[in-house]
């Protein structure tokens, strides 16, 4: 990986470190979790353990206090496993479920969960999107109504990660008439009337457990309201900066895995009497994409630097998101090209990162949903 400007020598020690939990943890077993559909717990506790699921959060709660660099370091250095069903599962918990409780949980909500979603105990998930409402998060449907020293929540989540084996859950709910009036809510797993309506079966992420949540009469304690009552809105936009840069992380992971692995490829593939390598074409379209994508890496340290210094980079962030979105396509699709019939084939990582890639232009924001966001800040 070529250096930036904002590295330093503890960011080598990270990337090292998860390089070699990956190594010895995932990629000699992950190819059993696809056909499983999870990721073992005992698997995420010993990252738990080394440290490795909470690293932007807080030190007294069994974090490690990193900066949004430090924490896309991590993110990338993750992103660097073939499998992204290990990867989401992960980064849904440490970028994009666990940042609600980090941001907006009350000192008692902290206390009581973040050391166990730091150490693995407890899994995290985010309940946003809906079967009825996705890109248009204001449309969603579920409801969360105050009972006396409750609130009852009521509805359907679409496509939630982590969500057959997850164990806390974040919940958005509408909370009045108002367009943007909802909150966040803590659900524990477990919660009468909270059930998995059906585990979703996916093109890719395949050890990314992904469900239909079901919401009937889910009666919990008025503490479990997590952030500002009827602001709920404007801390899922807020987390969704966190997430963003994650997806791009892992965008740029893939692009990186798949640039290598077809390097390799076609330097020692034969045919018509050379290397693919020795086809003009071959290596100057390999060429310009490694360009793009050192391009899109530094964009993404760029914006990750500019929340270290607490700049408004909504647009910049919705840039980093389409960008990567769909230069992932880009590459993964002509990677699988030039392995000829063994990209078709499930054995193979580009088979796999193909496949994987393809919900980088869709989920967490869509493509044409990010450039919207670029556009209206103009
Ligand atoms: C594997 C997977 C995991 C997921 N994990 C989670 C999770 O953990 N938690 C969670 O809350 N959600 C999760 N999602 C949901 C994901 O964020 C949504 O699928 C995504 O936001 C798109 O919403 P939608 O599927 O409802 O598509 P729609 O909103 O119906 O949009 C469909 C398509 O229409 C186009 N489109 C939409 N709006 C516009 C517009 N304004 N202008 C132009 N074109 C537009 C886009 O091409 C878009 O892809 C996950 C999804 C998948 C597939």
């Amino acid at each position: 990986m070529t250096a930036t400007i904002y590295d330093n020598p503890d960011h080598e020690l990270l990337r090292d470190q998860v390089a070699r939990f990956i190594a010895r943890e995932v990629e000699p077993f992950a190819a059993a979790w696809e056909e499983t559909g999870m990721v073992p717990r005992d698997v995420l506790r010993r990252m738990g353990q080394a440290g490795l699921l909470g690293i932007a959060f807080e030190g007294e709660h069994g974090g490690g206090d990193a900066d949004a660099l430090t924490n896309l370091v991590f993110a990338e250095a993750l992103s660097q496993s073939t499998f992204a069903g290990f990867i989401i599962t992960v980064l849904v918990h440490t970028d994009m479920a666990g940042p609600h409780l980090h941001h907006a949980g009350t000192p008692a909500q902290k206390a009581k969960y973040l050391p166990k979603v730091t150490a693995g105990e407890l899994i995290t998930a985010v309940g946003i999107s809906e079967p009825g409402a996705g890109s248009d998060v204001a449309g969603m449907r579920t409801t969360a109504r105050r009972d006396g020293d409750d609130w009852v929540i009521n509805g359907t989540k679409m496509f939630i990660t982590n969500g057959v084996h997850g164990d806390l859950y974040f919940v958005a709910a509408k909370t009045g008439t108002a367009r943007h009036d909802m909150s966040m809510f803590i659900v524990e797993k477990g919660t009468p009337g909270f059930t998995v309506g059906r585990a979703l079966k996916k093109t890719g992420w395949l050890c990314s457990d992904t469900a239909e949540l079901v919401f009937d009469q889910v009666r919990i304690p008025a503490g479990n309201l997590l952030g500002e009552e009827g602001k709920g809105f404007y801390s899922v936009m807020k987390n969704f900066q966190t997430e963003r840069i994650a997806l791009g992380a892992m965008a740029i992971g893939h692009c990186t895995q798949a640039l290598k692995i077809t390097l390799d490829h076609v330097r020692q593939r034969q045919a018509f009497g050379a290397t693919l390598w020795d086809q003009q074409t071959i290596r100057q379209r390999l060429s310009m994409l490694d360009a793009k994508v050192r391009a899109a890496r530094q964009f993404m340290y760029h914006c990750a630097w500019s929340v270290t210094q607490g700049h408004d980079i909504v647009q910049e962030v919705s840039m980093l998101k389409a960008l990567t979105g769909e230069l992932v396509n880009e590459v993964v699709q002509t990677c699988q090209q030039f392995h000829g019939g063994m990209g078709f084939i499930r054995e193979t990582a580009i088979e796999r990162l193909w496949r994987d890639a393809r919900v980088l232009a869709i989920g967490g924001g869509a493509t044409e949903v990010m450039l919207e966001e670029v556009a209206k800040r103009y």
